[in-house]
């Protein structure tokens, strides 16, 4: 079967191998079929050479964390033949650690947990793959045509659950929301909102392609100016980013009683000024919390899956720019300048 590969740490060693072998039976008792995998900044780190560790034991790691694939067969009875389903991505570190030890993955403490597609486990960009009944997430049939979407869904559904569990630590009416990044991430961060009832800003730099009509037909109010300029002063802040300025001006612009959710990452190595006693000032008289989110557990994949079900079909088809066919891999991972999600498609 094929499957799309890197050798971790060695920049273009993507490559498509024609007879990858089929996934051993100790994967997992759920026999799946990949419908398509989507393609995100980490996947480009580990293409670039930056990122990524393969499997104890070879020297190579099967791309793709982002699944949408189709059960083939499940003994187990949990999932029935046809059914769409995604595997989690993150898998608990064998100590465990505390979080671990109670399915809270994604707050490892120790870093030993692994990764489909990132560290250490195979991922889902091959013709069949194998999950355990615990990691498999069923989905709803009308996402057919979108599940892959369901990763970065988890991701947020995590950042909300979160910022609704640091609001509850007093009486907190949230009404308006700004997200910054109008990125897949930052684009689910604003339906997450809009399906909550709030009023929604999203703030991203581009004047043109898709994201204006995208934000707008959630609606949201589109910006695209710098945070520092916008006129109002959000009860929920949802950093997408990673962009050392945007988060720090994201930091300082939340209003009283203020969350800021941080979900991008940084590169690091770049320096701003920054008046580090007016932010402490304004987080302590203000109350307000800044934190950091990353990855998703089961009960947040759960969420993505109900939002996704419930949210509109086609504003979530026209997340995905472009669907490129298995073979033509190297196109899927070439990022370009108008993408907002792309999609490696194992049935084209
Ligand atoms: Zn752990």
């Amino acid at each position: 079967m094929r499957a799309v590969t890197v050798t971790p740490g060695v920049r273009d060693s993507l490559r498509l191998v024609p007879d990858h072998p089929e996934p051993p039976t100790d994967e997992g008792a759920i026999l799946v079929e990949a419908l398509a995998v989507g393609i995100c900044g980490t996947d480009h780190e580990i293409v670039a050479g930056e990122y990524g560790e393969a499997p104890p034991g070879t020297p190579d790691l099967v791309l793709g964390h982002e699944a949408l694939g189709r059960v083939l067969e499940d003994p187990t009875g949990t999932l029935q033949k046809g059914d769409l389903v995604a595997g989690i991505v993150r898998h608990p570190d064998p100590v465990p650690c505390p979080n671990c030890a109670v399915g809270e993955w994604d707050m490892c403490r120790n870093g030993q947990y692994t990764e489909h597609g990132i560290k250490a486990l195979p991922g889902f960009a091959r013709d069949r793959w194998r999950v355990q009944p615990k990691f498999a997430i069923g989905l709803d049939p009308v996402l057919a045509p979108v599940g892959m979407l369901l990763e970065p869904a988890s991701v947020v559904a995590k950042a909300w659950d979160h910022i609704e569990r640091i609001g509850g630590r007093a009486e907190w009416q949230p009404q308006t929301v700004l997200v910054t990044g109008a990125g897949p991430i930052g684009l689910l961060a604003a339906l997450l909102a809009a399906q909550r009832g709030l009023s929604v800003h999203v703030l991203d730099l581009a004047t043109s392609g898709p994201k204006p009509e995208l934000v707008a037909a959630l609606g949201a109010t589109y910006h695209s100016v710098p945070v520092g300029q916008l006129d109002f002063d959000p009860d929920v802040v949802v950093e997408c980013t990673g962009a050392p300025s945007v988060v720090f001006d994201a930091m300082c612009k939340a209003g009283p009683a203020g969350i800021v959710c941080l979900t991008g990452v940084s590169s690091g190595g770049r320096t701003i000024d920054f008046d580090a006693g007016a932010l402490n000032r304004e987080l302590v008289l203000e109350n307000n919390v800044v934190f950091g989110s990353v990855n998703a557990n089961r009960r947040h994949w759960d969420l993505a899956a109900e939002a996704l079900a419930r949210a509109d079909q086609d504003w979530l088809k026209s997340l995905i720019t472009r669907r490129v066919p298995v073979e033509a891999y190297a196109e899927a991972y070439a990022a370009g300048p108008e993408d907002i999600k792309v999609v490696l498609d194992f049935q084209l």
